[in-house]
C-alpha cells in the first residue's frame, strides 16, 4: 500500500488523486483490505481520505475458535513530508502525523492497520448462536454436548473460563458481535 506522491506534490494545493486499494495482507489477523482513497495535496502535505473494508480473523469470545469478520471504516489522516526537497533537508517529524518518506512514498499500511484495530469489535463471535465451550471440561459445545451434567452449562461461568484462558478484560462482555 505504498503510493508515490512525487507528482501530486508538484501540483497545486487542492489537487487530488484517487486510488483503488485491493490488497491481500495476511498478517496480524488482517486478511485483505479493499477500498478507495483520495489523496489531496494540502499546504502541509497530503491528506488521505478513504473508505475501507478489512477482512480480519479474530478469536470467538465464546468458543475461542477463529472468527472471521469484515470491518468498515472511514480513514482520514494527513501525511507530512519528511524532506524539504528544494533544500535537501530532512524535516522534523510531527507527532501524531504520518510521514511521506524521502522518496516521496506514502505508505498506507500503518495507518490502515491502526484504523482496522480501532474498528474491530471488542468481542467477536464465530456465529450468532455460538454455544461456547463447556466450563468444566472445555469441550466446544458447537460440536455437540459433552459428558458433563447439564447444570454446569451456565454462561456466567463460561465467561470466567474464558478469562482464565487469557481474556484480557471484562470490558465489553456485552458487545459481542458477529460480522
Ligand atoms: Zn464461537
Ligand atoms: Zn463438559
Amino acid at each position: 500500500m505504498r503510493i508515490n506522491v512525487a507528482q501530486l506534490l508538484k501540483e497545486p494545493v487542492g489537487s487530488t488523486r484517487s486510488y483503488q486499494i485491493n490488497e491481500l495482507v495476511g498478517k496480524e489477523g488482517t486478511n485483505s483490505i479493499k477500498g478507495e482513497v483520495t489523496l489531496t495535496h494540502t499546504n502541509r502535505g497530503i491528506l488521505v481520505k478513504g473508505t475501507m473494508t478489512a477482512n480480519v480473523t479474530g478469536v470467538c469470545s465464546r468458543c475461542l475458535n477463529s472468527a472471521d469478520c469484515s470491518v468498515n471504516f472511514d480513514l482520514e489522516d494527513e501525511f507530512l513530508p519528511s524532506m524539504d526537497t528544494s533544500k535537501g533537508l530532512s524535516l522534523p517529524k510531527e507527532p501524531d502525523s504520518f510521514a511521506i518518506d524521502s522518496n516521496h512514498v506514502l505508505d498506507l499500511s500503518e495507518v490502515i492497520r491502526q484504523y482496522t484495530l480501532l474498528a474491530m469489535p471488542t468481542k467477536l463471535l464465530c456465529r450468532p448462536d455460538c454455544a461456547g465451550i463447556c466450563p468444566s471440561c472445555g469441550h466446544n459445545l458447537n460440536q455437540g454436548p459433552c459428558q458433563c451434567p447439564p447444570q454446569v452449562h451456565d454462561q456466567r461461568w463460561s465467561k470466567l473460563v474464558l478469562l482464565k484462558k487469557g481474556e484480557r478484560s471484562l470490558n465489553g462482555i456485552t458487545k459481542e458481535k458477529v460480522c
